[in-house]
């Protein structure tokens, strides 16, 4: 089974987090094996794809809104 692995953003504290994790490549070394099951992969990634639309949908959604109280 394909490990975890580490996404790296800048944005999150240390800069990376693992997709979709577990505690024994967590805490141990990248050479840990893999705790995760097989269905968690899938399910999370479909989750993700999913709360990226919903943000991409709200973030139009804000974009278009005129701020209140600036009406004439
Ligand atoms: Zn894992």
């Amino acid at each position: 089974m394909k490990p975890c692995h580490w996404v790296f953003d800048s944005e999150v504290p240390g800069g990376k987090f693992l997709v979709p994790g577990c505690w024994s490549r967590a805490v141990g070394s990248d050479f840990s094996p893999c705790h995760c099951t097989r269905e968690k992969g899938p399910s999370l990634k479909d989750r993700i794809s999913k709360l990226e639309a919903k943000v991409q949908e709200l973030s139009k959604a804000i974009a278009t809104t005129p701020p209140k109280g600036e009406t004439e």
